[in-house]
Protein backbone atom coordinates (compact mmCIF):
# COMPACT_ATOMS: atom_id res chain seq x y z
CA UNK A 1 0.00 0.00 0.00
CA UNK A 2 2.56 2.46 1.07
CA UNK A 3 4.89 2.18 -1.80
CA UNK A 4 1.66 2.29 -4.59
CA UNK A 5 1.11 5.93 -2.57
CA UNK A 6 4.50 6.51 -3.14
CA UNK A 7 4.67 5.56 -6.69
CA UNK A 8 2.07 7.69 -7.32
CA UNK A 9 3.05 10.57 -5.11
CA UNK A 10 -0.22 10.42 -2.61
CA UNK A 11 -0.20 11.83 0.79
CA UNK A 12 -2.98 10.74 2.37
CA UNK A 13 -5.44 7.61 2.15
CA UNK A 14 -9.03 8.06 4.01
CA UNK A 15 -10.93 4.93 4.19
CA UNK A 16 -14.80 4.48 5.72
CA UNK A 17 -16.60 1.43 6.28
CA UNK A 18 -20.00 1.78 7.69
CA UNK A 19 -23.03 -0.50 6.68
CA UNK A 20 -23.12 -0.93 3.11
CA UNK A 21 -20.66 2.23 2.85
CA UNK A 22 -16.78 0.97 1.33
CA UNK A 23 -15.41 4.57 0.26
CA UNK A 24 -12.03 5.87 0.14
CA UNK A 25 -10.68 9.69 -0.46
CA UNK A 26 -7.47 9.95 -1.73
CA UNK A 27 -5.75 12.93 -1.64
CA UNK A 28 -2.49 13.05 -3.97
CA UNK A 29 -1.30 16.90 -2.95
CA UNK A 30 -2.57 19.67 -0.53
CA UNK A 31 0.01 22.46 -1.93
CA UNK A 32 -2.37 24.73 -4.13
CA UNK A 33 -5.20 24.24 -1.23
CA UNK A 34 -7.90 21.69 -0.55
CA UNK A 35 -7.87 18.98 -3.21
CA UNK A 36 -11.27 18.94 -5.33
CA UNK A 37 -12.23 15.64 -7.45
CA UNK A 38 -15.22 14.06 -8.11
CA UNK A 39 -16.56 10.71 -6.16
CA UNK A 40 -16.69 8.26 -8.60
CA UNK A 41 -19.71 5.33 -7.47
CA UNK A 42 -19.37 1.80 -9.87
CA UNK A 43 -18.33 -1.99 -9.04
CA UNK A 44 -15.22 -3.07 -8.61
CA UNK A 45 -13.58 -6.25 -8.59
CA UNK A 46 -11.27 -5.89 -5.55
CA UNK A 47 -11.16 -3.41 -2.53
CA UNK A 48 -7.37 -3.25 -4.22
CA UNK A 49 -9.13 -1.49 -7.16
CA UNK A 50 -11.07 0.27 -5.80
CA UNK A 51 -8.34 2.04 -4.11
CA UNK A 52 -5.78 2.18 -7.27
CA UNK A 53 -8.54 3.94 -9.09
CA UNK A 54 -9.09 6.60 -6.46
CA UNK A 55 -4.86 7.35 -5.90
CA UNK A 56 -4.37 7.90 -9.78
CA UNK A 57 -7.55 9.46 -10.61
CA UNK A 58 -6.26 11.60 -7.61
CA UNK A 59 -3.00 12.03 -8.88
CA UNK A 60 -4.66 13.44 -12.14
CA UNK A 61 -6.88 16.33 -10.60
CA UNK A 62 -3.59 17.71 -8.98
CA UNK A 63 -1.81 17.62 -12.32
CA UNK A 64 -5.26 19.55 -13.83
CA UNK A 65 -5.67 22.02 -11.19
CA UNK A 66 -1.91 22.87 -11.47
CA UNK A 67 -2.17 23.92 -14.98
CA UNK A 68 -5.34 25.34 -14.67
CA UNK A 69 -4.14 27.59 -11.96
CA UNK A 70 -7.09 26.80 -9.22
CA UNK A 71 -6.41 27.02 -6.13
CA UNK A 72 -6.79 23.12 -5.34
CA UNK A 73 -5.01 20.25 -4.59
CA UNK A 74 -6.01 16.74 -6.65
CA UNK A 75 -8.03 14.06 -4.92
CA UNK A 76 -10.77 11.88 -5.91
CA UNK A 77 -13.11 9.42 -4.16
CA UNK A 78 -14.31 6.14 -4.56
CA UNK A 79 -17.56 4.36 -2.92
CA UNK A 80 -17.18 0.69 -4.03
CA UNK A 81 -21.21 0.04 -5.40
CA UNK A 82 -22.57 -2.75 -3.80
CA UNK A 83 -23.47 -5.57 -5.39
CA UNK A 84 -27.29 -6.10 -4.96
CA UNK A 85 -30.06 -4.09 -2.90
CA UNK A 86 -28.61 -1.14 -1.09
CA UNK A 87 -30.35 2.24 -0.02
CA UNK A 88 -28.97 5.06 -1.93
CA UNK A 89 -29.99 7.48 0.15
CA UNK A 90 -28.41 6.41 3.80
CA UNK A 91 -25.04 5.57 1.71
CA UNK A 92 -24.56 9.04 -0.22
CA UNK A 93 -26.14 10.33 4.12
CA UNK A 94 -22.95 8.26 5.43
CA UNK A 95 -20.60 9.50 2.84
CA UNK A 96 -21.53 12.93 3.38
CA UNK A 97 -20.42 12.39 7.54
CA UNK A 98 -17.40 10.93 6.41
CA UNK A 99 -16.48 13.85 4.07
CA UNK A 100 -17.59 16.65 6.45
CA UNK A 101 -14.77 14.35 9.27
CA UNK A 102 -12.00 15.11 6.56
CA UNK A 103 -12.76 18.91 7.65
CA UNK A 104 -12.18 20.75 4.63
CA UNK A 105 -9.08 18.51 3.28
CA UNK A 106 -11.07 16.85 0.47
CA UNK A 107 -13.92 19.07 -1.65
CA UNK A 108 -16.04 16.35 -3.61
CA UNK A 109 -18.70 16.82 -6.91
CA UNK A 110 -20.27 14.64 -9.55
CA UNK A 111 -18.13 11.82 -11.30
CA UNK A 112 -18.63 8.59 -13.32
CA UNK A 113 -21.99 6.64 -11.29
CA UNK A 114 -23.03 9.92 -8.89
CA UNK A 115 -25.73 12.50 -10.27
CA UNK A 116 -26.78 15.62 -9.13
CA UNK A 117 -29.41 14.75 -6.50
CA UNK A 118 -26.79 12.04 -4.69
CA UNK A 119 -24.47 15.52 -4.54
CA UNK A 120 -27.88 16.89 -2.94
CA UNK A 121 -27.97 14.34 -0.07
CA UNK A 122 -23.98 15.06 0.55
CA UNK A 123 -25.16 18.69 0.70
CA UNK A 124 -27.40 18.02 3.25
CA UNK A 125 -24.35 16.32 5.31
CA UNK A 126 -21.47 18.12 4.43
CA UNK A 127 -20.15 22.01 3.13
CA UNK A 128 -17.21 20.22 1.11
CA UNK A 129 -19.31 19.24 -2.19
CA UNK A 130 -18.82 21.80 -5.25
CA UNK A 131 -21.46 20.45 -7.18
CA UNK A 132 -25.14 20.34 -6.41
CA UNK A 133 -28.80 21.27 -8.07
CA UNK A 134 -27.75 25.18 -6.79
CA UNK A 135 -24.36 24.87 -8.61
CA UNK A 136 -25.62 22.90 -11.91
CA UNK A 137 -23.55 20.98 -14.59
CA UNK A 138 -20.11 21.50 -15.79
CA UNK A 139 -20.35 20.48 -19.01
CA UNK A 140 -21.74 23.91 -21.05
CA UNK A 141 -17.66 25.33 -19.54
CA UNK A 142 -16.09 21.91 -20.43
CA UNK A 143 -17.06 22.31 -24.05
CA UNK A 144 -17.05 26.02 -24.38
CA UNK A 145 -12.87 25.26 -23.04
CA UNK A 146 -12.52 22.44 -25.42
CA UNK A 147 -13.94 24.91 -28.16
CA UNK A 148 -11.16 27.63 -27.22
CA UNK A 149 -8.87 24.75 -26.96
CA UNK A 150 -9.37 23.27 -30.39
CA UNK A 151 -8.97 26.55 -32.00
CA UNK A 152 -6.10 26.93 -30.55
CA UNK A 153 -4.87 24.20 -31.65
CA UNK A 154 -5.78 25.44 -35.55
CA UNK A 155 -4.16 28.41 -35.14
CA UNK A 156 -0.74 26.95 -33.78
CA UNK A 157 -0.82 24.20 -36.05
CA UNK A 158 -2.59 25.21 -39.43
CA UNK A 159 -2.67 29.19 -38.69
CA UNK A 160 -5.63 29.12 -39.62
CA UNK A 161 -9.52 30.07 -38.23
CA UNK A 162 -11.90 27.45 -37.76
CA UNK A 163 -14.18 28.04 -40.83
CA UNK A 164 -13.77 25.04 -42.75
CA UNK A 165 -12.04 23.22 -40.84
CA UNK A 166 -12.95 19.23 -40.42
CA UNK A 167 -13.65 17.63 -36.92
CA UNK A 168 -14.22 14.15 -36.08
CA UNK A 169 -16.15 14.00 -32.74
CA UNK A 170 -16.38 10.25 -30.90
CA UNK A 171 -19.23 11.06 -28.61
CA UNK A 172 -22.24 13.13 -28.29
CA UNK A 173 -22.83 13.86 -24.24
CA UNK A 174 -23.04 16.89 -22.73
CA UNK A 175 -19.98 17.80 -23.66
CA UNK A 176 -19.22 16.60 -27.23
CA UNK A 177 -22.61 18.04 -28.18
CA UNK A 178 -22.30 21.30 -26.78
CA UNK A 179 -18.85 21.33 -28.92
CA UNK A 180 -20.84 19.94 -31.87
CA UNK A 181 -23.21 23.01 -31.60
CA UNK A 182 -20.53 25.47 -31.06
CA UNK A 183 -18.19 24.47 -34.29
CA UNK A 184 -20.88 24.06 -36.19
CA UNK A 185 -21.56 27.98 -35.41
CA UNK A 186 -17.97 28.99 -36.05
CA UNK A 187 -18.35 27.11 -39.60
CA UNK A 188 -16.69 23.49 -38.74
CA UNK A 189 -17.45 20.46 -40.99
CA UNK A 190 -18.33 17.69 -38.37
CA UNK A 191 -17.81 13.83 -38.67
CA UNK A 192 -19.54 11.84 -35.36
CA UNK A 193 -19.96 8.62 -34.12
CA UNK A 194 -21.87 7.54 -31.15
CA UNK A 195 -23.57 4.20 -30.01
CA UNK A 196 -26.87 6.26 -29.11
CA UNK A 197 -28.83 6.80 -32.57
CA UNK A 198 -30.58 9.64 -31.32
CA UNK A 199 -27.84 11.59 -30.93
CA UNK A 200 -26.30 11.20 -34.17
CA UNK A 201 -29.18 11.66 -35.55
CA UNK A 202 -30.15 14.92 -34.24
CA UNK A 203 -26.73 16.06 -34.85
CA UNK A 204 -26.91 15.37 -38.68
CA UNK A 205 -30.59 17.43 -39.04
CA UNK A 206 -28.94 20.46 -36.65
CA UNK A 207 -25.52 20.43 -37.86
CA UNK A 208 -25.55 18.62 -41.27
CA UNK A 209 -22.82 16.58 -39.57
CA UNK A 210 -21.84 13.42 -41.36
CA UNK A 211 -22.68 9.89 -39.03
CA UNK A 212 -20.55 7.37 -39.39
CA UNK A 213 -20.44 4.28 -37.52
CA UNK A 214 -18.13 3.63 -33.91
CA UNK A 215 -15.58 1.74 -35.37
CA UNK A 216 -15.26 4.03 -38.61
CA UNK A 217 -14.75 7.34 -36.33
CA UNK A 218 -10.78 6.90 -36.25
CA UNK A 219 -9.75 6.33 -39.72
CA UNK A 220 -11.84 9.45 -41.29
CA UNK A 221 -9.97 12.19 -43.28
CA UNK A 222 -10.61 14.80 -40.77
CA UNK A 223 -8.87 18.24 -39.42
CA UNK A 224 -9.21 17.13 -35.95
CA UNK A 225 -9.98 14.35 -34.13
CA UNK A 226 -11.95 14.83 -31.13
CA UNK A 227 -12.85 11.81 -28.41
CA UNK A 228 -15.38 13.18 -26.40
CA UNK A 229 -16.37 9.42 -25.00
CA UNK A 230 -14.52 7.03 -22.98
CA UNK A 231 -10.79 6.57 -21.95
CA UNK A 232 -8.39 5.00 -23.27
CA UNK A 233 -9.28 5.11 -26.81
CA UNK A 234 -6.05 6.16 -28.25
CA UNK A 235 -4.35 2.80 -28.11
CA UNK A 236 -1.66 0.81 -30.18
CA UNK A 237 -4.44 -0.35 -33.22
CA UNK A 238 -6.45 3.14 -33.09
CA UNK A 239 -3.52 5.46 -33.68
CA UNK A 240 -2.67 3.94 -36.97
CA UNK A 241 -5.53 4.50 -38.31
CA UNK A 242 -5.82 7.99 -37.88
CA UNK A 243 -6.25 10.10 -40.75
CA UNK A 244 -6.03 13.90 -38.38
CA UNK A 245 -3.84 17.09 -37.69
CA UNK A 246 -4.66 17.28 -34.21
CA UNK A 247 -5.88 15.46 -31.66
CA UNK A 248 -8.13 17.14 -28.91
CA UNK A 249 -10.94 15.82 -27.04
CA UNK A 250 -12.35 16.18 -23.54
CA UNK A 251 -12.31 12.14 -22.51
CA UNK A 252 -10.07 11.75 -19.58
CA UNK A 253 -7.26 9.90 -19.74
CA UNK A 254 -7.50 9.25 -23.52
CA UNK A 255 -4.21 7.88 -23.97
CA UNK A 256 -4.07 4.14 -23.42
CA UNK A 257 -0.25 4.32 -22.22
CA UNK A 258 2.37 7.22 -21.69
CA UNK A 259 4.16 5.98 -25.29
CA UNK A 260 0.96 6.73 -26.84
CA UNK A 261 2.07 10.46 -26.63
CA UNK A 262 5.34 10.23 -28.48
CA UNK A 263 3.81 8.12 -30.78
CA UNK A 264 1.19 10.77 -31.64
CA UNK A 265 4.40 13.09 -31.52
CA UNK A 266 6.50 11.08 -34.26
CA UNK A 267 3.32 10.51 -36.35
CA UNK A 268 3.26 14.78 -36.40
CA UNK A 269 0.23 14.62 -34.56
CA UNK A 270 -0.32 17.82 -32.69
CA UNK A 271 -2.10 16.23 -29.51
CA UNK A 272 -3.62 18.70 -26.49
CA UNK A 273 -3.34 17.36 -23.47
CA UNK A 274 -6.97 15.99 -22.22
CA UNK A 275 -6.47 16.97 -18.50
CA UNK A 276 -5.09 20.85 -19.71
CA UNK A 277 -8.41 21.36 -22.62
CA UNK A 278 -10.58 19.50 -20.71
CA UNK A 279 -10.19 21.66 -17.19
CA UNK A 280 -13.14 23.76 -17.83
CA UNK A 281 -15.20 21.96 -15.74
CA UNK A 282 -12.99 21.51 -13.05
CA UNK A 283 -12.08 25.33 -13.33
CA UNK A 284 -16.16 25.55 -13.03
CA UNK A 285 -16.21 23.45 -9.84
CA UNK A 286 -13.50 25.07 -8.09
CA UNK A 287 -14.79 28.84 -9.23
CA UNK A 288 -18.01 28.14 -8.14
CA UNK A 289 -17.45 26.71 -4.67
CA UNK A 290 -15.37 30.10 -4.17
CA UNK A 291 -18.55 32.24 -5.35
CA UNK A 292 -16.92 33.53 -8.50
CA UNK A 293 -19.20 35.34 -10.63
CA UNK A 294 -19.80 34.07 -14.54
CA UNK A 295 -17.64 36.47 -16.17
CA UNK A 296 -14.53 35.39 -13.63
CA UNK A 297 -15.18 31.80 -14.32
CA UNK A 298 -15.22 33.05 -18.12
CA UNK A 299 -11.81 34.64 -17.80
CA UNK A 300 -10.17 31.38 -16.28
CA UNK A 301 -11.31 29.22 -18.63
CA UNK A 302 -9.79 31.76 -20.99
CA UNK A 303 -6.85 30.94 -19.91
CA UNK A 304 -6.41 27.68 -21.15
CA UNK A 305 -5.05 29.28 -24.58
CA UNK A 306 -1.95 30.33 -23.02
CA UNK A 307 -1.36 27.21 -21.15
CA UNK A 308 -1.78 25.00 -24.74
CA UNK A 309 0.28 27.83 -26.58
CA UNK A 310 3.18 27.16 -24.04
CA UNK A 311 2.77 23.40 -24.02
CA UNK A 312 2.25 23.60 -28.00
CA UNK A 313 5.59 25.83 -28.39
CA UNK A 314 7.80 23.71 -25.87
CA UNK A 315 7.09 21.04 -27.67
CA UNK A 316 8.01 22.02 -30.77
CA UNK A 317 10.99 23.87 -29.78
CA UNK A 318 12.28 21.23 -27.19
CA UNK A 319 11.18 18.36 -29.52
CA UNK A 320 9.24 16.06 -27.15
CA UNK A 321 5.90 15.08 -26.37
CA UNK A 322 3.31 17.53 -25.88
CA UNK A 323 2.32 15.18 -22.66
CA UNK A 324 5.77 14.86 -21.33
CA UNK A 325 5.92 18.95 -21.91
CA UNK A 326 2.47 19.52 -20.18
CA UNK A 327 2.85 16.68 -16.66
CA UNK A 328 6.84 18.37 -16.38
CA UNK A 329 4.73 21.96 -16.54
CA UNK A 330 2.48 20.30 -13.68
CA UNK A 331 5.24 18.60 -11.56
CA UNK A 332 7.06 22.24 -11.15
CA UNK A 333 4.47 23.54 -9.94
CA UNK A 334 3.25 20.70 -7.74
CA UNK A 335 6.74 20.28 -6.12
CA UNK A 336 9.34 22.99 -6.78
CA UNK A 337 12.75 23.02 -8.70
CA UNK A 338 12.92 19.49 -7.82
CA UNK A 339 11.39 17.77 -10.72
CA UNK A 340 12.45 19.71 -14.07
CA UNK A 341 14.71 22.36 -16.36
CA UNK A 342 15.33 25.61 -16.08
CA UNK A 343 12.86 26.00 -19.57
CA UNK A 344 10.88 24.32 -17.92
CA UNK A 345 11.00 26.19 -14.39
CA UNK A 346 10.47 29.52 -16.80
CA UNK A 347 7.30 28.35 -18.71
CA UNK A 348 5.62 28.47 -15.49
P1 LIG B 1 -21.55 11.62 -21.33
O1 LIG B 1 -21.72 10.33 -20.62
O2 LIG B 1 -22.62 12.65 -21.26
O3 LIG B 1 -21.31 11.36 -22.91
C1 LIG B 1 -20.47 10.39 -23.41
C2 LIG B 1 -21.02 10.05 -24.79
O4 LIG B 1 -20.07 9.29 -25.49
C3 LIG B 1 -22.31 9.22 -24.74
O5 LIG B 1 -23.25 9.76 -25.63
C4 LIG B 1 -21.85 7.83 -25.17
O6 LIG B 1 -22.87 7.12 -25.84
C5 LIG B 1 -20.71 8.19 -26.10
N1 LIG B 1 -19.68 7.17 -26.28
C6 LIG B 1 -19.05 6.45 -25.31
N2 LIG B 1 -18.15 5.63 -25.88
C7 LIG B 1 -18.20 5.85 -27.22
C8 LIG B 1 -17.52 5.31 -28.35
N3 LIG B 1 -16.59 4.37 -28.21
N4 LIG B 1 -17.84 5.77 -29.56
C9 LIG B 1 -18.79 6.71 -29.74
N5 LIG B 1 -19.48 7.26 -28.70
C10 LIG B 1 -19.19 6.83 -27.47
O7 LIG B 1 -20.15 12.21 -20.83
P2 LIG B 1 -19.63 13.71 -20.87
O8 LIG B 1 -20.01 14.39 -19.60
O9 LIG B 1 -19.96 14.33 -22.17
O10 LIG B 1 -18.05 13.45 -20.76
C11 LIG B 1 -17.36 12.84 -21.84
C12 LIG B 1 -15.92 12.56 -21.43
O11 LIG B 1 -15.29 13.77 -20.99
C13 LIG B 1 -15.77 11.59 -20.23
O12 LIG B 1 -14.59 10.85 -20.43
C14 LIG B 1 -15.59 12.52 -19.04
O13 LIG B 1 -14.88 11.90 -18.00
C15 LIG B 1 -14.80 13.64 -19.67
N6 LIG B 1 -14.95 14.94 -19.00
C16 LIG B 1 -16.19 15.48 -18.83
C17 LIG B 1 -16.34 16.71 -18.19
C18 LIG B 1 -17.69 17.34 -17.99
O14 LIG B 1 -17.74 18.51 -17.60
N7 LIG B 1 -18.78 16.64 -18.28
C19 LIG B 1 -15.20 17.39 -17.75
C20 LIG B 1 -13.94 16.83 -17.96
C21 LIG B 1 -13.83 15.60 -18.59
Amino acid sequence: MFSNMHTQSVQELHFCQQGSLNAVVAIHNLRLGPALGGCRFIEYDSDLAAIEDAMRLAKGMSYKAALARVPQGGGKSVIMKPKGEFDREALFKQFGQFIQSLGGRYITAMDSGTNVSDMDILRSQTTFVSSSSNIGDPSPTTAHGMFLGIETAVRFLMNQSLKGITVAIQGLGHVGFSLAAQLHEAGCHLIVSDMDREKTQLAERSFSAKVVAVNEIYKQTCDVFSPCGLGGVLNDQTINQLNCKIVAGCANNQLSHDGIAQSLHEMEILYAPDYVINSGGLIFASSSYRGLAAKEIEREVNKLKDTLNKVFTLSKQKNMSTNFIANSMAEQILYGDMASQNWIMEAV
